[in-house]
Formats: structure tokens, sequence, C-alpha cells
């Protein structure tokens, strides 16, 4: 697919400036739907992210931390109209970078938006507290931003994940390093530029791509930083609060998921049928929240497992300028470790496959979306997280049955209940153990206004809405003695 940049994607954005690595180096950015080299980009490594780290301090004691609070939501609101404004362009970027279908890499674009324009307008309204105490004091509660801000960003969703990070960090006066994945920073870098365009001050954001053992590594230990946000895997979240631990500084963890739909006899099956697919396959299945475990009650389990078989029999998957409801994995790696999962699933059923389409190219990452049917549920298959189009169909009877095998993985980030019993929907949402439960639906169509996390592997911390605006700043209690 032909791209467009009216970037140079091989430079890092530090201090208002792009320029090269320190090192000279870069790395290449290929395209999964074909395996073919996209562009260089830089290699960012320490002495990179030192420049960054000081560039944002400097940000912070000039300009930007003196910039009043609705003027820095002026500035994102503007930067998310350059955003609608690009918004065909970056998904272009975005589908060739990632493999991801065009219509979904549009709609990520679309939300980037949202993001600028939900913590735009939200910017200058955060009021602190004030706080009733003994007589001949007066008390208040100031909300105040954590200073330097560093963000691990993975390819899955650049767009949406870069969004609801810097919005919230940036709205709240924060100073930000951004440290993209090194299979997909193109957008990354294309809304660093349209910042620029949009007038935030030089170091407010600063952007080094480079490897993550690297690039990723020198950020998390910084003793410049003052706040982490990762989003990736279990064991780099381990290793980023590790190294954070060391300087004292807090971090958000927005880790994997293997998270669970609840189908119960009582379901109104026309409505949940697009959702218990579209939860598994959209991304191809490269998703955290994607519904990887599907749990159905007896009397409507042969019926689903039938027709969620008739759907995957209509999935086609191809190159991503094709737009088909799948693309290829992220890259040949990650199909190496999705077919790894699948031969584990020998032993199984598979109820149903969709289908590579002929043009799609030998040297594309593709993997035919694959349903598994009756799988026990402490199969490796119903555990673990596989982050590809593949989905298991798990067997219940009774209700208590269901929770326990829905809360019976290390992770916690999503579940939804189909069921239209008002009572039980309200028991499970207490019972379920997730960041957000859905009811009737699975995902609200993304929510840039919901609090979005996990419990146990699968992180802590919050995103999204309000509450990463209390996330991204701190309180300071000021107590006034005046008798
Ligand atoms: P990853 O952990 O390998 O990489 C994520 C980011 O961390 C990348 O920018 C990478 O360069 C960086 N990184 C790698 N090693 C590092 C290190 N030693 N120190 C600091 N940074 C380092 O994850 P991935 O393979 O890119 O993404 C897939 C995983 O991410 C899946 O497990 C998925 O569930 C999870 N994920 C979670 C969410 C969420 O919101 N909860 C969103 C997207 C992806």
């Amino acid at each position: 697919m032909t791209t467009h940049l009216w970037f140079d994607p091989t430079l890092c954005l530090i201090g208002g400036e792009w320029r090269p690595a320190v090192s000279g180096q870069t790395l290449p950015l290929v395209d999964p739907s074909d395996g073919s080299e996209i562009c260089h980009i830089a290699r960012g490594a320490a002495a990179d992210i030192d420049a960054a780290v000081q560039a944002a301090r400097a940000a912070l004691d000039g300009e930007w931390g003196q910039m009043p609070a609705f003027e820095r939501g002026r500035l994102l609101t503007r930067l998310g109209q350059l955003v609608l404004d690009k918004v065909d362009e970056l998904a272009a970027i975005e589908a060739t970078d990632v493999g991801k279908p065009l219509t979904q890499a549009r709609a990520d674009a679309v939300a980037l938006a949202r993001y600028c324009e939900f913590y735009g307008g939200a910017a200058d309204k955060i009021h602190g507290q004030t706080i009733p105490y003994l007589d001949g004091y007066t008390v208040y509660a100031l909300r105040e931003p954590h200073g330097v801000t560093g963000h691990i960003v993975p390819w899955n969703y650049p767009m949406q994940i870069i969004g609801r990070s810097l919005g919230a960090a940036l709205a709240m006066g924060n100073a930000a390093v951004l440290k993209p994945a090194e299979e997909a920073c193109l957008t990354a870098l294309a809304f660093a530029d349209l910042a620029v365009q949009a007038g935030l001050p030089a170091g407010a954001l600063n952007v080094v791509p480079g490897i993550g053992a690297e690039a990723g590594a020198a950020l998390s230990a910084h003793p410049g930083i003052h706040h982490i946000s990762f989003t990736g895997s279990v064991a780099t979240g381990a290793l980023v609060q590790q190294a954070a631990g060391k300087n004292v500084v807090p971090v958000t963890l927005e880790l994997g998921g293997k998270s669970p739909q609840l189908v119960f006899d009582d379901a109104d099956l026309d409505a949940a049928l697009p959702f218990l697919v579209n939860a598994g396959i959209q991304n191809a299945g490269q998703t955290c929240s994607a519904s990887s475990r599907i749990l159905v009650q007896r009397g409507v389990y042969e019926t689903v497992k039938s027709r969620m078989a008739e759907a995957y029999g209509a999935l086609s998957v191809g190159p991503a300028r094709d737009d088909l409801r799948v693309g290829p994995l992220i890259s040949n790696r990650q199909k190496e470790i999705v077919t790894g999962f699948l031969k584990k699933g020998a032993d199984l059923n598979v109820a149903g496959q969709g289908v590579i389409v002929d043009n799609a190219p030998e040297t594309g990452a593709y993997v035919r979306p694959t349903l598994f049917a009756d799988v026990p549920a402490d199969h490796t298959l119903a555990r673990e997280e596989i982050f590809g189009p593949v989905q298991v169909l798990i067997p219940f009877d009774t209700e208590e049955e269901a929770v326990r095998i829905a809360n019976s993985t290390d992770y916690g980030l999503v579940a939804s209940i189909w069921s239209r019993d008002g009572a039980r929907q309200m028991r499970l949402a207490k019972q379920l153990q997730a960041g957000q439960v859905f009811i009737n639906n699975y995902g609200a169509g993304g929510g840039v206004e919901l609090p979005f996390g996990g419990v146990g592997k699968s992180g802590h911390g919050r995103e999204k809405g309000f509450e990463a605006l209390y996330g991204f700043s701190q309180l300071k209690t000021v107590a006034a003695y005046h008798g």
C-alpha cells in the first residue's frame, strides 16, 4: 500500500526539534501484509531518552509549566481537530504499519481525535477539594501534575493507546516522553508532528522510537521520570515496574487478558452472536480486551456452537488494503507464536475456521481464525493469552460454575454477561473479577469516557475517562491555621 508520510520517520522529537538518534542508527519497519520494508525509524536509546527527559523537565520549568489549564485544553482540542483533518492519512499509515484493515484503522484515528477532544474539554474541570477540619483551619487539596511522565506503548492499537495515555497526561499539565513500539510507530510520529502544528510548547511531548530493551528500559529506569504508563505484556510490565520501583516511581500497568463472555440459556442470541465473534477476531485477535473465551450454558450450547462456526466460515483474511474482517498479524514472529498455540490445540475439536484469500502474499503474517469447541476450562488454550484470532467455547451447567470458570485465569480485564435476567446481571457484575463488565454487549463501543484497566495479571491503575486525570496527577494537602 502506498502511504504518504508528511514527516521524516527516521527522527525523534526532542524539545520541539526533530533529530536523529544520537547513535545515528535506524531500524527497518515492516508491512505485515506482505513483509516488505516500509521505511526506517530512529533507533533511540539511553542518550536520546536522557535528552528527552531533560527537554520535558525544561518544558515544565518554562512555558508549558505556566500555561493555564484552559489553554492546555484548547491546545488538545486543536490537536484533536488536526487529527480529524488527517483521519484518512492516519488510517492508511496505521493499516500499512500494523496490518490493520482500513475500516478498523480509521476507527482508531477517530478515537484518537475523541481522546484529544475529551481531555481537552476536561483539562480545566479538575478542581481539587476543600476539606472541613478543626476550628481555626482552612484545608484544601490541590491536584498537581506528577511532572515528567513516561509512556511505553505497544503495537496493536498505537493511536488509541497514545490518545488515552497522552491525552490525560498532557491535560493535567505533565510533560511526556513517549516510547512507541518498534514494530509500529508511524502514527506516534505523525501525532507528534500534529502536536507541534497545534502549538504544543517545545518539550511538552517528546517521542523516542527504539527497541524495548534499549529505549524502553532506559525510560523505565530514568531517575528524572515521575510516573510511568505502560501498556504491553505481563513479562515486560513486571520489568518496568521493577525498574521504576528503584526510583520509587508510580506505574500504571495495562497488560493482557483472557476475557470471557458468559452466554446463558435466556440470552438474546441474535444480539449476542455478532459480539461473540467480533470480540475475538477484531484486529486479528491482537487486542488486550479480546474475548478469547466463550462460556455457554448447555441449553443453547449446540446452537451457539453451530452459529459461531458458520460465522467463522464466512471470515476472510487478507491484506490490510483489502479491508476484510481480518488482516495479518503484526509480524511473522507473532504468527509463529499463534501457530504454536494452534498446535497445542491439536487434541481439541475445531468447530470453525476462516479462510486466507488467494491474493494474500505468502510473505504476509496470516493465520486462519480458529474456533475450538468443547474445551476443558483448564486447557492451555483456555488459560493463556494467545493474541491471535483464536477463541474457545466452554460449556457450563450452572451460574456458579460459569463464574468459577470465568474467574479461573490469572487475568481480569473485561467480562460480559448475556442474559435477560436482571437479578443475575447484577449478581454476576459483582462476582466477575474484571476491570470492566458489560451486560448484553461487549466493549460498549470503546468509550473514551469509561475507566479501563485490569485486576490480577491484567495490571493495575485506570486509564480513560476522568479517572485517568486523577491517575496522572497527585494531591497536595494544604492546611492553613488562621485562628
Ligand atoms: P511488549 O511488552 O513486548 O512491548 C510493549 C512495549 O514495551 C513496546 O513499546 C516495547 O518496545 C516495550 N518494551 C519491551 N521490552 C521492554 C523493556 N525491557 N523495558 C521497557 N520497555 C520495553 O508487548 P507487545 O508484544 O508489544 O504487546 C502485546 C502484549 O500487550 C499482549 O500481552 C497484550 O495483551 C498487551 N496489551 C495490553 C493492552 C491493555 O490495554 N491492557 C493493550 C495492548 C496490548
